[in-house]
């Protein structure tokens, strides 16, 4: 219902099923039928898509927003007509920007699996209200957004400081933590969505949770290790 709805990570799933081109219409900003401002936030969304795309290597000009309303009809076959022939001119995803059709769908899929990062990295940002179009531009710079990625975040479970109290496993809210009573805990890369709980809720006389910015981060210890060693308490 609102343009607002759609998710920096639909857009990307729709180019790594290998769309050439995604158009969105919204409300006029300014007329939005919400007291969310949804058009803004879509603006913004696209906006930073632009950049997102840009730093995979593919022509932001396949994303396209365009505002207007449902009375006008007349505007939105022009500007369909007009994006279509524009996303024809590019041909099909990858060709005109020489990327393997393979290698383009694992980049989009790695950045896919860093929207909720890539969210709470921008989040002044994108909370950010202007009330014009030409306000907003230059919202988000390629700099920053090469500076997102190299700065990307991993968290680690410290094997020698869990204590297996099971509160970062509870509050995972992708269930990329592995763990059970008296047994450490580990993270699985793979379904981590970086939101930073894990390292936000361990208790802070355990300090077990790390994080690790620009090294490889350590392999988990292998389940026959996993017994948790209790702190001795002292006498
Ligand atoms: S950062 Fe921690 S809590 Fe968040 S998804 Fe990754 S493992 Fe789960
Ligand atoms: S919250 Fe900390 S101590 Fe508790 S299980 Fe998770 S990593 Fe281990």
């Amino acid at each position: 219902m609102c343009s607002g709805r759609v998710d920096l990570g639909f857009v990307l799933k729709a180019f790594s099923n290998g769309v050439d081109g995604v158009f969105m219409g919204a409300c006029h900003l300014g007329e939005c039928n919400y007291i969310t401002h949804g058009n803004y936030h879509a603006l913004k969304m696209v906006l930073l898509c632009k950049k997102i795309l840009e730093y995979i290597g593919l022509n932001p000009e396949r994303l396209r927003i365009e505002f207007m309303s449902s009375g006008e009809g007349q505007v939105f076959t022009k500007v369909v007509d007009d994006f279509s022939k524009q996303v024809r001119e590019l041909g099909p995803l990858g060709s005109s920007e020489d990327i393997d059709r393979n290698e383009l769908k694992t980049k989009l899929e790695e950045v896919r699996k860093l929207v909720p990062y890539i969210k709470m990295a921008k989040r002044e940002k994108l909370e950010t209200h202007f009330e014009s179009e030409e306000e907003y531009e230059g919202l988000f710079t390629r700099e920053e957004i090469d500076e997102l990625f190299d700065e990307v975040v991993s968290y680690y479970i410290d094997p020698e400081k869990c204590q297996a109290c099971m509160i970062c496993q509870r509050r995972c809210p992708v269930e990329a933590i592995e763990g059970a009573k008296n047994l450490i805990h580990i993270i699985h890369q793979d379904k981590c969505i970086k939101c930073g709980t894990c390292f936000e809720v361990c208790p802070p006389r355990f300090g077990a949770v790390q994080k690790i910015t620009g090294e490889p981060v350590p392999p988990p210890i292998p389940e026959q290790e996993r017994a948790v060693k209790r702190k001795s308490k002292e006498k």
